[in-house]
């Protein structure tokens, strides 16, 4: 492997450095591409340049980005790793996009304080973890990890907070935040936007479009955290295409103190590896009635996810449905159908009195299929007004409705449902806070959730739609 960073290595093939402005580069601090896009942003003298702002481009444009599912792979090894290989460290944050909660990202970043942060990086420099070290500095050391790169800071406590800061990102919101206010060194990330005027900035929120007006005007309401969730509406067993058993499913579920879940495998026709026939579904049927005697803290709701069809029906009969605790929807198929006749289709199953759920609305698959080309508008607004609740899916593959779209619905009036939609037990968590994470990214409330409210709410919600 070689021993530079990779942002440097792309810099030199592209000939856009020579040794003096390679030279100008690392007396800066400037080697991962993060580095330079804040140097660009910020119009630093070392970095001012069109042809490495071109190149910085080129870069950003030609490098596989990772998903958020991978980066938190590599993250959840490490952090326990770097916790008790220095022991040192307090305040152990991942920054950067993983951070923002970005789906496709660049860059993984992790941020710590300590007394002395020299020693802390002698520290990280001898771990097993990393493969190689790319760059280091008493502050900072890049490191490899399973292939990544990934750039660990060390500050001392009295800088942490502008660190913190200025690592998350995004790069255009640092600079313009940092024009606004006298040069100091900040140890919370709060004193940043206190000093320059401002209300702090949940990290999700710093790429929108209106993220610096709203933290001047103060406009920035108490966002939903993973804590809110009482309950996950969507998850899969081996009665379909999930990994593991029902019970194991539902005995995971429990241990992470929820008050409620539903299963909802998939129906019949859907595209999955396995799908519930209807003596399936009596079977699981039987099973969760079991499982509720034994769990009786636990609200154990029988679902399913149904495939809404290419004629817009749902892909199970409506006494089955009716028989069901929820009903969740999907357009998982596309049959090869246009803008409209999607919208139809999606339009046909939020109007059916026994849906409640519309799961990863616009059946968005991360870094390789843009969301359908629907009337968003017409779905929201039908949604909002039939009562049923568009789904924000933290699966790392799905990570739908965006943000973009999850902003759009609560602001049409919409319910909103964020689920794991896991396959296995130890994601159960994890895809939850990522769901809460994209809907962070939407600027979403505990009060557009529908899962944020207790199991009663839940089933009222469910069945003032079916007396409608
Ligand atoms: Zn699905
Ligand atoms: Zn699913």
């Amino acid at each position: 492997m070689t021993a530079d960073p990779f942002l440097l290595r792309r810099l030199r093939e592209l000939g856009a450095v020579d040794a003096a402005r390679e030279q100008a580069l690392l007396r800066d601090g400037i080697v991962t591409l993060a580095d330079l896009e804040l140097a660009l942003a910020d119009r630093r003298t070392s970095a001012d340049d069109p042809v490495l702002r071109d190149a910085a481009a080129a870069i950003a444009a030609d490098t596989r980005p990772l998903g958020l599912g991978r980066a938190w792979d590599i993250l959840e090894q490490f952090l326990p790793l770097l916790a008790s290989a220095c022991p040192d460290l307090q305040a152990i944050e991942p920054s950067g996009p993983v951070r923002r909660s970005e789906p496709l990202l660049n860059g993984l970043v992790v941020v710590a304080r300590a007394a002395d942060p020299a020693r802390a990086i002698d520290a990280v420099a001898r771990m097993p973890a990393a493969s190689g070290v790319l760059h280091r500095t008493a502050r900072r050391i890049l490191i490899v990890v399973e292939g990544q790169e990934l750039d660990v800071r060390v500050s001392t406590p009295d800088e942490y907070g502008s660190v913190l800061f200025t690592t998350t990102g995004p790069a255009h919101h640092v600079a313009d935040l940092l024009k606004r206010r006298a040069p100091r060194l900040s140890a919370s990330e709060q004193d940043v936007y206190v000093q320059a005027g401002l209300t702090w900035l949940p990290p999700e929120t710093r790429d929108a479009p209106d993220a610096m007006e709203r933290a001047r005007e103060g406009m920035v309401p108490r966002l939903v955290e993973r804590h809110d969730i009482r309950g996950d509406l969507h998850m899969h067993t081996t009665y379909s295409d999930g990994r593991e058993p029902l019970r194991r499913m539902v005995q995971g579920a429990h241990a992470l103190g929820y008050e409620y879940i539903a299963i909802t495998d998939h129906s019949e026709h859907a595209g999955a590896s396995r799908t519930l026939t209807s003596e399936l579904l009596e079977r699981q049927r039987a099973e969760i009635a079991r499982l509720r005697h034994e769990l009786p803290r636990m609200a154990i709701l029988h679902g399913i996810e149904v495939d809404i069809m290419p004629d817009g029906s749902l892909d199970c009969p409506d006494e089955i449905l009716a028989s069901l605790d929820i009903v969740l929807a999907s357009l998982h198929d596309a049959a090869g159908h246009d803008r409209r006749r999607l919208t139809r289709r999606c339009l046909a199953a939020i109007e059916h009195p026994l849906v409640s759920v519309i799961t990863h609305p616009a059946n968005q698959l991360v870094g390789r299929r843009e969301g359908y080309d629907m009337d968003y508008p017409a779905i929201y607004a039908a949604a909002a007004a039939s009562g049923t609740a568009l789904e924000i899916d933290g699966a790392p593959s799905h990570l739908d409705l965006s943000g973009e779209r999850a902003r759009e619905a609560v602001d049409a009036g919409v319910t909103v449902v964020i689920d794991s939609d896991c396959h296995r037990v130890r994601s159960l968590d994890r895809q939850m806070r990522m769901g809460v994470g994209t809907a962070r990214r939407g600027w979403v409330e505990p009060r557009h959730v529908l899962n944020t409210r207790p199991a009663s709410e839940v089933r009222a919600f469910v069945a003032h739609k079916r007396s409608r």
